[in-house]
């Protein structure tokens, strides 16, 4: 008796101990692989199969990738090497009959040779991993433990990423749940590195290279973005956070404590334009931290790996980012209110120079997003626009409507801290439509003014009726330009006016 309830004490122990899927990955230079080895331990007694699936897309890229197109040599075991049946299920599902045994051999290998912030990458000098495309999540169980360890090249220097490592390593990770895990990319090699700490909390910079980085300001710049980030929304939600930035062709990608990006910008900036566009670039990865990651729809979270998730909101959750990391350099004191409404002005010439806002709401380019991530229909610029430049002005039109409204006392930034709070903090969910224009309204205040805005602006977002600038913008004392849709400060406004564009711009 007394055996037998030590046994199921060590039983439980070895439970809570070790994650039941335990991988190990090798990493293969020359042939641009990565070997994965997973240990699987049966969830319950008895067990006959088990559904293991790869996820065919990754939050923020709102693209089926189809990740299991780079897998090969799949096989399933028992510990000893006997081989086990299987089966694939549709595009993205294995399932393996367990044989009567409790813990199984599952071995795969994946293709990455992909320049992308979405896959993975292996070089002889260095790897960068994007989970999503290495390792599979057991049907149902999602949300347990995972453990995680890269046999990394022994000449190999650096492993970065938002996860801490396991004590006494640098590649082994411990993992609360495939949702983390896929939310943490890794760049390995002999990068550049700069591990810092700043207000309490722990910041490292992985550049690949980093040729640049020593003697200029973008550290700096960087602290006094995330800074004027933390004076809107009054909170660091994190304890660390990990920038990898990659040479290559631009492309970015949020992740819950770190960033993901290959650009082709340099920190020294000769080019004064080039060195915002690369900081705007980061800033607005960096501001995804709150506005996608935590401030969200209702249906970008929890995941569902296996399929689209479609949202009418991403014009919000992309466009507004966007306002916001421009807005970012200004309030850090990096950008001047004319270069801030110059990078807005380009976002209206943007959309107002095609032909597809007479066609497309920024509701429906949301949406439909997943039809065409990357613009490839040759038509796309008749047919449809881009929430990103779109969005982004929205949220300048936004800012103005409110700021109007409620004489100066309100503005965007009490908008997003009300979702941060209410629907982050207190809900722990995301927002349903409704919910976000009700929360808009509830900023404006309870008049038939503020309700009116709210109409208003909604049918600016859902419909391709025309957008009246100059009504929007003249009462904050900006003017827009018809023939070549630039941004300028009107000297000539009334005081008022004047007064609410100096608190939007920080002038
Ligand atoms: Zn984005």
């Amino acid at each position: 008796m007394k055996k037998t309830i030590l046994l199921a004490l060590a039983a439980l122990l070895s439970l809570t101990c070790a994650a039941k899927m335990r991988y190990t990955v090798e990493l293969d230079t020359v042939g641009r692989y990565l070997n994965v080895h997973l240990l699987y331990t049966a969830s319950e007694p008895g067990q006959q199969h088990v559904e293991l699936q790869m996820p065919v897309w990754a939050p923020g890229y709102y693209d089926i990738i189809n990740y299991p197109k780079y897998l090969t040599d799949f096989s399933a075991t028992r510990t000893d090497g006997t081989p086990l049946p299987w089966q694939k299920f549709r595009r993205s599902t294995w399932i393996v009959d367990m044989g009567g045994a409790d813990t199984i051999v599952v071995t795969y290998r994946t293709y990455a040779n992909k320049m992308d912030v979405a896959d993975s990458r292996i070089r002889p000098e260095g790897a960068f991993i994007a989970p999503n495309g290495t390792f599979m999540y057991e049907n149902g169980h999602k949300l347990e433990p995972v453990e995680v360890s890269y046999n990394v090249p022994a000449n190999w220097k650096h492993v970065s990423s938002g996860l801490r490592p396991v004590a006494g390593t640098t590649s082994s990770f411990i993992v609360p749940d495939f949702d983390i895990l896929y939310d943490s990319p890794l760049l390995m090699g002999n990068h550049f590195v700069d591990k810092f700490q700043h207000k309490g909390h722990e910041y490292e910079f992985a550049f690949d290279p980093g040729d640049d980085y020593e003697g200029s300001t973008f550290k700096k710049d960087f602290l006094a973005m995330v800074d004027a980030c933390t004076d809107i929304m009054k909170e660091v939600p994190y304890d660390n956070y990990c920038l990898i930035n990659m040479q290559g062709i631009g492309g970015g990608l949020e992740h819950l404590n770190s960033q993901a990006d290959y650009s082709s910008g340099t920190f020294t900036a000769p080019d004064r334009a080039d060195y915002i566009r690369l900081l705007d670039f980061i800033a607005h990865e960096y501001f995804h931290l709150y506005n996608v990651k935590r401030i969200r729809p209702i249906e970008l979270g929890p995941f569902d790996y296996s399929q689209e998730a479609f949202t009418p909101l991403l014009w919000f959750s992309e466009g507004f980012t966007s306002y916001y990391s421009a807005l970012l350099l200004r309030r850090g004191g990096i950008i001047s209110a004319e270069e801030l409404l110059g990078i807005y002005s380009n976002y209206i010439s943007a959309i107002e120079t095609h032909e597809g806002q007479r066609h497309m709401s920024l509701r429906q380019s949301s949406y439909d997003i997943w039809l065409d991530f990357m613009g490839d229909n040759a038509n796309y610029r008749k047919v449809a626009i881009s929430y990103y430049n779109k969005g982004a002005y929205m949220g300048l039109l936004f800012d103005a409507k409110i700021r109007c409204v409620t004489n100066g006392e309100r503005s965007l930034d009490d908008f997003m801290r009300l979702l941060y709070q209410r629907y982050y903090q207190q809900l722990q969910r995301g927002f349903t439509e409704e919910e976000f224009w009700q929360a808009l309204h509830e900023v404006m205040g309870t008049t038939t003014e503020a309700a009116d805005a709210t109409i208003l602006l909604r049918r600016i977002c859902d419909t391709t009726d025309p957008i009246d600038y100059d009504a929007l913008l003249s009462p904050v004392a900006i003017s827009l330009n018809h023939d070549n849709w630039a941004l300028t400060l009107d000297q000539k406004a009334p005081k008022k006016a004047i007064k609410l564009r100096k608190a939007l711009l920080g002038e």
